[in-house]
């Protein structure tokens, strides 16, 4: 528990800084991070941290050898060449306490029509206390708290005794692969933070995501022969149809779940994009559909893929014209296992006093039905991986924002996380 004095120093600190950090989240959200377009923040966040000190490592993903590592997701449509990620480190000198890496993620998915926004997704306003705009929630605000957090140790003159690592990453939206980067490169602590936005509260499990491409070919022919031909767009909807009814199985099957019986049906499927057909007067050729479906955590990712091509297989046996051109299944993107991570590590009992002197309450848990990076380093390197953040509404929906006042208490928990995770002690004279 951090000493009342050193949280009211930390407090100050954080306050002190406010308006500071207030701008730079506004600075992260005019970045239209997309995915593939995240280098110029990244290189803006790595000016920024090397201004503060750190040791900033900048590479791609092109750098680092992912194939064949646990939890690495096949990439389509990316040029890796270009996915920047930065991991920024303060090395402790003769290291007496525990290391940490704080984690968040800048890329951010697509904004959807502008005109269904109240105010323009990459121009970021504040109105009533909340700062609106795409990915100000999901994450950046979790992205300001670490290095806020960082900022008001440093301010106070204190520094860790263990060796904290930044990190900026990418493709959290996609595959995981920005995370899982940073461990085939090496960076390793004793335990992760992932300040998404969770308001305030830890997440106790989350399920795990796959991505997949359906690909239907046709025969077109004119429209006012249309019964001699096939419609490929038609044919989709079937397999839409199809993976509909097995999410229900799935569900099913999740009510046995020791942590995911808790919610009612936690195990989505979202056609997410559908593109096909050249001609309102032809019947269309081709149709692919980009589809999301999550999984259980425990539940095996090669089993779970099985599971969607026999789906797929038997919707198209039914079918006439797919029974003969049966449509594929390509793996696109996120092959995530679900995550759990259990009570009783000593990270979370830290974090969970430090929220209590915080927020003056006991830390509350979640489960979440979306992926988040910390399965790489909780599941695959064992490390206690806390994903714990602010308060905000809207992620991957119009009008997203994140609660500024919840953006500043949780920059102090994170504050106080470090001082009493790492340990601290008055910085060197430089
Ligand atoms: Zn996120």
């Amino acid at each position: 528990m951090p000493d009342p004095a050193l949280l009211k120093r930390l407090e100050d600190a954080v306050e002190a800084a406010f308006d500071r950090q207030v701008a730079f989240l506004a600075d992260l959200t005019r970045f239209k991070s997309l995915r593939g377009e995240e280098a110029p923040l990244q290189d803006w966040m790595a000016r920024q941290l090397s201004a503060r000190g750190y040791a900033v490592d900048r590479y791609t993903l092109a750098d680092v050898p992912l194939e064949g590592s646990r939890g690495a997701a096949p990439v389509m449509d990316t040029d890796y060449g270009r996915a920047v990620q930065v991991v920024a480190a303060k090395r402790a000198t003769n290291p007496t306490g525990r290391s940490l890496i704080i984690q968040g993620h800048v890329d951010v998915v697509p904004a959807g029509p502008a005109s269904m926004w109240n105010t323009p997704p990459f121009e970021p306003v504040i109105r009533d206390g909340w700062m609106h705009g795409r990915g100000a929630n999901d994450m950046k605000a979790g992205v300001s708290c670490m290095v806020f957090a960082a900022d008001a140790l440093a301010a106070c003159g204190l520094e860790p005794t263990g060796d904290l690592y930044l990190q900026s990453v990418t493709e959290e939206e996609s595959t995981g692969n920005g995370a899982l980067s940073t461990l085939v490169r090496g960076y390793r602590a004793d335990a992760c933070l992932i300040p998404e936005p969770t308001n305030q509260a830890l997440t106790r499990a989350h399920v795990g995501v796959i991505w997949f491409r359906l690909k239907v070919l046709g025969i077109p022919v004119h429209v006012a022969r249309s019964e001699t031909g096939t419609n490929a767009i038609v044919a989709a909807y079937k397999l839409i149809e199809a993976l509909q009814a097995h999410t229900k199985a799935e569900n099913e099957r999740a009510k046995s779940h020791p942590r995911f019986r808790a919610l009612k049906d936690p195990i989505k499927f979202n056609p997410g994009i559908i593109r096909g057909g050249d001609w309102g007067s032809s019947t269309p050729a081709w149709c692919e559909v980009d589809c999301r479906i999550g999984l259980l955590p425990g539940d095996d990712l090669a089993e779970r893929r099985a599971a969607i091509e026999a789906t797929v297989r038997q919707a198209a046996a039914g079918d006439g014209f797919l029974a003969n051109n049966p449509p594929e299944v390509i793996w696109n993107g996120f092959m995530a296992d679900g995550f759990v991570q259990e009570e009783g590590t000593e990270a979370e009992a830290v974090l969970g006093a430090v929220h209590q002197q915080v927020f003056g309450e006991p830390m509350p848990s979640r489960l979440g039905t979306g992926v988040n990076d910390t399965r790489f380093y909780g599941l695959y390197y064992d490390m206690p991986a806390l994903c714990y953040g602010p308060k905000g509404e809207g992620s991957h929906a119009f009008d997203e924002r994140t609660d500024l006042a919840s953006v500043k208490r949780t920059t102090l928990a994170i504050a106080a996380f470090i001082a009493d995770w790492c340990g601290v002690r008055e910085q060197a004279p430089r």
